[in-house]
């Protein structure tokens, strides 16, 4: 039971691999990659199939007094 022990996980991996396709990611902004293959990682909510209507942007926020771009997924079309 206890025999699936992770394999050796590199935790010095600037190069995120997509999971569909072994690729490696490009970075967009800090927080979000995207794959040729169409699957996109974003920093939170991790791997995702993005489609034609997605847009992404980086958004200000302020934590704690300073601000903090982050990366925000919109959709074209979708009332605010
Ligand atoms: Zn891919």
């Amino acid at each position: 039971m206890a025999d699936d022990k992770p394999k050796k996980q590199k935790k010095k991996n600037p190069k995120k691999r997509c999971p569909e396709c072994g690729r490696a990611m490009v970075q967009q902004f800090i927080g979000l990659k995207h794959c040729k293959c169409g699957v996109t990682w974003k920093k939170d909510e991790g791997y995702f199939e993005r489609t034609s209507d997605m847009v992404f942007a980086l958004e200000k926020t302020n934590m704690n007094g300073k601000i903090k771009q982050v990366p925000v997924v919109r959709h074209k079309g979708a009332p605010d």
